[in-house]
Parts: structure tokens; sequence; C-alpha cells
């Protein structure tokens, strides 16, 4: 698998800056569905790019472009580069976006959407330290715009779980084997595997102190030493590979439930 950025059809066919105001007036807007990825430049341990979040997000994407109908009706925006990566501040590279920056640039762009007379947005996140932000974004716009808005972080999907051991399943939340699979498939040399570390945090078993409930506040120094969580030292570029495949099918899956989805649907009709 190579990644080229701007080749493939999330590029070339589908990316939304690509076209005229006149295409992009042309497009039925009743069901078609806008993605806009939002990234992170942060630190990834010793051994991955800042750039990590935004790239896996293009890579998964691109994927899954390749893998949608031609006719789907279904547009790639750029990814908003920086995220809201305040937990990882003090390690070198990290770059942040206040929270209320990003709400800020997501509501605008989501507005200009609106006046170019899309109905359907979906966030698409591949960055932890974004997630609670954009839940709570998504209904801000719901509100503000009119605009259906959804949500899809492709790391919950489960797309790399037949790869992972239980434990990395479990602990392995930050540039562990999943994403340095993912980014060695796509950059190889961006990789630096002899820098690779394998660190499990000591973390509760406690159902009241799960992680992945946020029973506790936490920034990356509280966790870790090196910067990550998980065992970056057994990624391999086959595992990327098969993973990004597999996350590109689900991706699909998940943006043609959203566009075929009818917000009106939910309520019973009397
Ligand atoms: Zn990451």
């Amino acid at each position: 698998m190579t990644f080229n950025r701007y080749q493939g059809k999330a590029w070339d066919r589908c990316f939304f800056p690509r076209l005229s105001k006149l295409q992009v007036a042309d497009i039925p807007k009743e069901n078609a569905l806008v993605v806009l990825p939002v990234g992170a430049v942060e630190q990834h341990g010793p051994h991955m790019p800042v750039f990590t979040d935004t790239l896996i997000s293009e890579v998964l994407l691109t994927e899954a472009f390749e893998q949608l109908p031609d006719d789907a009706n279904i547009w790639l925006l750029p990814a908003i580069p920086y995220g809201k990566s305040t937990e990882h501040l003090g390690h070198a590279g990290t770059i942040t976006l206040s929270a209320t920056t990003l709400m800020a640039v997501v509501m605008d762009i989501a507005k200009s959407l609106r006046k170019s007379g899309f109905e359907k947005l979906v966030l698409v996140n591949s960055h932890g330290g974004n997630t609670d932000l954009l839940n709570m974004m998504g209904r801000e716009i719901r509100i503000e715009t009119g605009l259906a808005v959804f949500r899809l972080d492709p790391g919950g999907l489960g797309g790399a779980d037949e790869w992972l051991t239980s434990l990395e399943k479990q602990a392995g939340i930050h540039a562990g084997d999943m994403e340095t699979s993912i980014v060695m498939a796509a950059m190889p040399h961006w990789v630096h595997m002899e820098a690779a570390p394998t660190e499990y945090p000591n973390y509760p078993d406690s159902r009241y102190l799960a992680l992945k409930n946020r029973a506790f506040a936490w920034v990356m120094d509280d966790l870790s030493h090196s910067g990550i969580s998980g065992d970056a030292t057994v990624a391999t570029i086959a595992k990327g590979t098969a993973m990004t495949e597999k996350y590109g099918a689900y991706i699909v899956e998940a943006l043609l439930a959203f566009q075929a989805f009818d917000m009106q649907s939910l309520k019973i009709s009397k």
C-alpha cells in the first residue's frame, strides 16, 4: 500500500475544494454528505511523526473513498490539521488549538456549508482529545444551522481488533501497535522503529476508574514516561495495510448509513 496525498478517488474525484463553484452548486443537496476530518499535531512518542493523527485520518479516508461507489455524492473537505492537544503540551512538537478556537473553526465551516445549501455533515475524528469537544459541537451545529450532524471516530470501530492483543485493545490508546502499523504502511520512512517503545501505564481495574469512561482527567505526563500508551515494537507494515483496509470498509458502511438516514424518521408519526 502506498499513500499519496492528492491521488486516488478521495482527492481526484471527491475532494470538495477541487470543484468549481458551479460544480458545488450543481451537487444535489438532499442526500449530499460532507465529511470534515479533524486531526491533531501532537507528540506520538519518540518513533512517530507529530502529524500521526491527521495523517491516519487522510489514509483511512483515502481507502474508504476508494471503496465507495463512484456516484456516492459524498464529499471530502480538507482535514483540520490541528486539534485540541493540550494534554500533550510540553512535549516537543505538540501544536494545539484551544478548545474555544477549535469550536469556532468547526462552527464557521458548518455555517459556510449551510450557506452553500448542504444539509448533512459528518465530523470524522482521529484524536481522542477532540472527542468530547466534537460531540458537544455536533449538537451546537445542529441547533445553530439546522444541519444534520453525524459523528464518527474510526478508532472506535474496532477495525484493528483482530490484530491486537487484549492488553493492547484495552491500553494501547496512544502511538501503540495500531497507530504505528498504519503510519508504517502509509509512510514507512516517517517511522523510526529503532526508537519504538513499549509502555503500558498502570491503569486501575476498578469499574469506577475506567479510562474509557473518562473517570479521571489526565494529561500524558500522568500516564507515561515515553509519551505513548501501548506497544509500538510489534507494529508491522502488513498489519497496517490490513487494518487500513478494514477501517476503510467500516468507514464506508458508516458514511452510507449517515447518508441514508433521515432525521425526520426519528419522531413517530401521529
Ligand atoms: Zn494518535
